[in-house]
């Protein structure tokens, strides 16, 4: 469980590609790909088989790269652990940060080419921003670690956030009530901007740790130290003060204005629906720095990448919550259809009845997205949703083991909470104090703790788990099946 050691695979983004490619998961894609749909569509088809290198997308010459973290597995390969060790990992890591390194400008790859913007340059000239989704307002950032300083604290905080390219040198963020706003507010009440970084082009370790669910003040860059087993190099952005990882291949500088708003959406989100367009806060550029060659990263939204890298530093966070009160909890899964961030199934080994929904109530106070809770026993694989179904057909009755709590505060993307606020047929959004308003449902898959002879004893064979096929099948054998004569 402990990774001291240093995950090479994925030192860098680069190392990571040419691991990727050298195992047959990276295809290299035909030059002159559309930024707008094309690239996004190809990516889609490749989504957890390969990932997608676009050489040369619509004439850029700065290369595209998509879904190179969308299994689970080769989130574990670049972690350097076993599937089963994934989230005992992650945690370590979250529990045990290491502080970063700062290498001086001249040393920091993401620093070779330093542009300051002016008024002859453009953003959607300078980077290859593609348009992802069929009603997206436009090229949008879906894989930049925003970086931003506590104004009162100075410590860092990493957050992923859509971020719409709407001027030559002016982006549209989505800030959801986190770490960043928090920031951000305390900088525009005293009418300050607040300065940040956008990176483009960081390890898979680094986006995964950028992920994590910790408390305020913690750098999550911190964490990317710990995952990396070493200290992160950085170094200080050459336009303002922020540290952003020396090893990345983009970073955008600027600043957060204070008391701006420009319209930012639609944008198709993780759940596979559009958010509105709304009001949001606006980025102005000031600098744009890179390697000699860069490679920029997008993620495809709701798409696996998409997924896995926001759930899976969730389950972390639940397992251990979880854990704190239920020593029986055994492990957590976000479900991919629960869009990795709503349907949580756990593991549990029951000893008194009752105790699963003690864990349905933890649950749900763990984290406001979590919508549906399904426990089930030992004996079902939470990373199988149809295990878990089984489980709900068998060892579930809705009169006796459902628990449905209303009213409660949910995602502000999960659609069906519109239709709680009254806002679902509605033009303008539901005011923020009646937004992501909706139902808790929580299922007790498990059986009794005390049963009669085998009524609840899952069907097994004995040694079906052990059978060697390759020893018992003959190969290159065919059966003669002449002389079956068929009357007609
Ligand atoms: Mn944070």
């Amino acid at each position: 469980m402990k990774n001291d050691t240093p995950a090479p695979k994925a030192r860098d983004l680069r190392t990571w590609l040419a691991h990727l490619q050298a195992t047959d998961r990276l295809a290299v894609i035909r030059e002159g790909t559309p930024l707008k749909h094309r690239l996004a569509a190809i990516a889609k088809r490749l989504d957890g088989q390969q990932a997608a290198y676009f050489q040369q997308p619509e004439g850029h010459d700065i290369p595209v790269v998509s879904g190179f973290v969308s299994r689970r597995a080769w989130i574990a390969e670049a972690m350097g652990v076993a599937q089963s060790g994934l989230l005992a990992a992650f945690r370590h890591a979250a529990e045990h940060p290491l502080p970063w390194r700062e290498v001086a400008p001249g040393e920091a790859p993401c620093q070779q080419v330093v542009t300051r913007m002016d008024e002859t340059h453009d953003l959607n000239v300078m980077l290859p921003i593609p348009t992802h989704s069929e009603h997206d307002n436009g090229p949008y950032i879906t894989a930049g670690l925003v970086i931003a300083r506590n104004p009162a604290t100075g410590v860092q905080n990493v957050s992923i956030n859509r971020i719409q390219v709407h001027g030559r040198d002016r982006m549209a963020i989505l800030m959801l009530p986190r770490h960043l706003l928090a920031f951000y507010k305390a900088a525009e009440e005293q009418d300050r901007a607040l300065e940040v970084a956008v990176v483009i082009g960081a390890d898979p370790l680094t986006l995964l740790a950028s992920q994590a669910i910790t408390p305020i003040d913690h750098d999550e860059l911190e964490i990317a130290g710990a995952l990396h087993g070493a200290p992160l190099p950085v170094v200080k952005c050459t336009s303002n003060d922020v540290r952003v990882p020396a090893n990345a291949e983009i970073v955008i500088e600027g600043r957060l204005l204070p008391k701006v708003r420009e319209p930012e959406g639609p944008f198709g989100e993780f759940p596979k629906y559009y958010s509105a367009q709304e009001k949001r806060e606006v980025i102005v550029v000031d600098a744009v720095t890179t390697r000699k060659k860069p490679i920029y990263h997008t993620i495809v939204p709701a798409e696996m990448e998409h997924l896995l890298l926001g759930s899976i530093p969730r389950e972390a966070t639940m397992l251990a919550h979880l854990q704190r009160s239920f020593p029986g909890v055994l492990d957590v899964h976000l479900s991919v259809g629960g869009v990795g961030r709503y349907h949580l199934f756990v593991k549990f080994r029951k000893q008194r009845e009752g105790e699963p929904k003690n864990v349905i109530l933890g649950a749900f106070g763990a984290h406001y997205d979590i919508k549906q809770v399904i426990v089930v026993d030992e004996d079902v694989d939470v990373h199988d949703p149809q295990q878990v179904e089984w489980a709900v057909a068998t060892r579930f009755q809705a009169d006796r083991d459902l628990v449905v709590i209303s009213g409660a505060q949910g995602s502000v993307l999960d659609p069906s909470t519109t239709v709680a606020s009254g806002h679902a047929d509605s033009d303008e959004p539901a005011p923020p104090h009646l937004q992501g308003i909706g139902a808790k449902m929580g299922l007790d898959a498990t059986r009794p703790v005390a049963y009669r002879g085998h009524v609840f004893t899952k069907v097994r064979i004995p040694g079906e788990d052990e059978v060697d096929l390759a020893a018992e099948i003959v190969p290159d054998a065919r059966v003669d099946w002449t002389g079956a004569e068929v009357a007609s």
